[in-house]
C-alpha cells in the first residue's frame, strides 16, 4: 500500500469513528490545490538539466497551509500529497494555527553541487512564489533540504515580494530563524517518548533504544536520549549501521559524524548488517528516516516494545495490524514528529512580533506544547476506546473538521 491508500485509510477510519458528514469528509479528503512545476537549470558544465517539483496545499480551514520541502530522488506526487495531509493534522494535533502542505523536487541532492541547488531551488520559488506567503503557505526544510535551502527561498521570494522573514521557518539564526529550531523535532521526540514511557511508570534511563537515520532528526533525539541515560544500542544511517550492547558513546559518534558525515570507522562499536536495525533487540524503536520501512516484511521479527514514528508513516497498515496485535505500541508520527513544526510556528510568531525568544523559552514552550498534546490524544483514546494513531488522528480530523465547519461553505 502506498504512503497515500495508507494515509486516506487512516483518515477514513478516523472519519467513521467520529461520523463526519460524508461530503465534509470528501472536502477534508481532497487537497485544496496541488501544483506540479519544470524547473530547468544549467549544470556547472554548461548541459541544462529539468527536475519536476511539487507543492501540494492539503488544507487551510485552521490558518495558513504549513510543512516541509524534500529534495529526494523518490519525491513522487502520490507520497508529497499524503505528506501533505499529514501536515494538516499534524499541526491540528499539536494545536497550531495552521493547515497542512508539502512540497519537493525529484533529485538527489548529494549529486548536486551548491551552486546547482542553489539555481534549482530559486527557480523552484520563481514557479511558486504566488502560491506561498506569511498568511498562505509557509514552507520549511525537510529532507534533503536545511536552512540554507530555506535562506536562497527567502531571498528569492523577497525579490517579488519584499523582504519577508516569516515566508520560510527553519531560517538560518543570522536571518530570523528560531534558536532550537535544528534540535526541534528530534527534542520533540524524546519530549513525546517521555510522555509515553510515563504512562508505563516507566523513563528513559530504563530503556534501550534503537534509532534508524542518524540525520537531523535522529542525531539529536539519540544525544537527548543519551543525556538522560538511555541506552542507545544501535544507529543507522545511509552508509551503514553500528551497534553496541553496552551502549554507544553519543557525544563521541556525534562527534565522529560531524567531521566525516556518516557513521563509517566510528570505532565504539561493531558494524551489523542495516536490514537488521529494525528487528534488533531493544525496548524502544526509533525510525527517523523514509516512510514504509516498517512492514509486513519485517513486523513480526520487530523486539521493541515501543515503537516512536520520528519519520513520516514508517509504519504501513499491515505492520501497524501485526504490531497492535504483538502489543508493541506505537507513537504515531503526527504527533511523535511535530516538535519541528511547533517549533517552526514560534519561528514564525517571532518573526511577526520582531522579537527574539532564548532558547530555554523555545524548548520549555515546546515541551508544554508536546505534553498538552499527548493529554488531548490519550483523551480521545479514552472516549473513542483506540489506539494512539487513531486517537492522534481523531483529535486531528475533529479540530480541522470543526473549523471548516464554523467557516461555512457559501461560495
Ligand atoms: N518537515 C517537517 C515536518 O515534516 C517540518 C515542517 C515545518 O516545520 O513546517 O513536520
Amino acid at each position: 500500500m502506498n504512503a497515500l491508500a495508507a494515509t486516506n485509510r487512516n483518515f477514513l477510519h478516523a472519519s467513521r469513528i467520529l461520523g463526519l458528514d460524508s461530503k465534509l469528509e470528501k472536502s477534508l479528503l481532497i487537497p485544496f490545490r496541488e501544483i506540479k512545476v519544470e524547473c530547468t537549470i544549467p549544470k556547472d558544465d554548461g548541459t541544462l538539466v529539468s527536475y519536476v517539483g511539487f507543492r501540494v496545499q492539503h488544507d487551510n480551514a485552521r490558518g495558513p497551509m504549513k510543512g516541509g520541502i524534500r529534495y529526494h530522488p523518490e519525491v513522487d506526487p502520490d507520497e508529497v500529497n499524503a505528506l501533505a495531509q499529514l501536515m494538516t493534522w499534524k499541526t491540528a494535533v499539536a494545536n497550531i494555527p495552521y493547515g497542512g502542505a508539502k512540497g519537493g523536487i525529484g533529485c538527489n541532492p548529494r549529486e548536486l553541487s551548491i551552486s546547482e541547488q542553489e539555481r534549482l531551488t530559486r527557480v523552484f520559488t520563481q514557479r511558486i512564489h504566488d502560491l506561498i506567503g506569511i498568511h498562505r503557505d509557509v514552507p520549511a526544510p525537510d529532507m534533503g533540504t536545511n536552512s540554507q535551502t530555506m535562506a536562497w527561498i527567502l531571498d528569492e521570494y523577497s525579490k517579488f515580494h519584499g523582504y519577508s522573514p516569516a515566508v520560510v521557518t527553519g531560517k538560518p539564526i543570522d536571518l530570523g530563524g528560531s534558536l532550537g529550531r535544528e534540535a526541534a523535532t528530534g527534542l520533540g521526540v524524546v519530549f513525546g517518548t517521555e510522555a509515553l514511557l510515563a504512562e508505563y511508570g516507566k523513563s528513559i534511563s530504563d530503556m534501550k533504544f534503537v534509532i534508524q537515520g542518524f540525520g537531523n532528526v535522529g542525531s539529536w533525539a539519540a544525544k537527548y536520549i543519551h543525556e538522560r541515560g538511555g541506552k542507545v544500542v544501535a544507529v543507522s544511517d545511509i552508509t551503514g549501521a553500528i551497534k553496541n550492547p553496552n551502549g554507544l558513546d553519543i557525544p563521541a559518534l556525534l562527534r565522529h559524524t560531524a567531521s566525516t558525515e556518516s557513521l563509517k570507522e566510528f570505532h565504539g562499536g561493531d558494524v551489523m548488517d542495516p536490514n537488521g536495525l529494525l528487528v534488533h533487540d531493544c525496548d524502544v524503536l526509533i525510525p527517523c528516516a523514509l516512510g514504509g520501512v516498517l512492514n509486513k516484511e519485517n513486523a513480526a521479527e520487530v523486539k521493541a516494545k515501543f515503537i516512536i514514528e520520528a519519520a513520516n508513516h514508517p509504519t504501513d497498515p499491515e505492520a501497524d495490524e501485526i504490531l497492535s496485535k504483538k502489543g508493541v505500541v506505537i507513537l504515531p508520527d503526527i504527533y511523535a514528529n511535530s516538535g519541528g513544526v511547533t517549533v517552526s510556528y514560534f519561528e514564525w510568531v517571532q518573526n511577526i512580533q520582531g522579537f527574539m525568544w532564548d532558547e530555554e523559552k523555545v524548548n520549555c514552550e515546546l515541551n508544554k506544547y508536546m505534553r498538552k498534546a499527548f493529554c488531548d490524544i490519550k483523551a480521545m483514546c479514552q472516549a473513542h476506546n483506540c489506539n494512539l494513531r487513531m486517537g492522534a488522528f481523531t483529535l486531528g480530523v475533529n479540530r480541522v473538521a470543526r473549523a471548516t465547519l464554523l467557516r461555512g461553505w457559501e461560495a
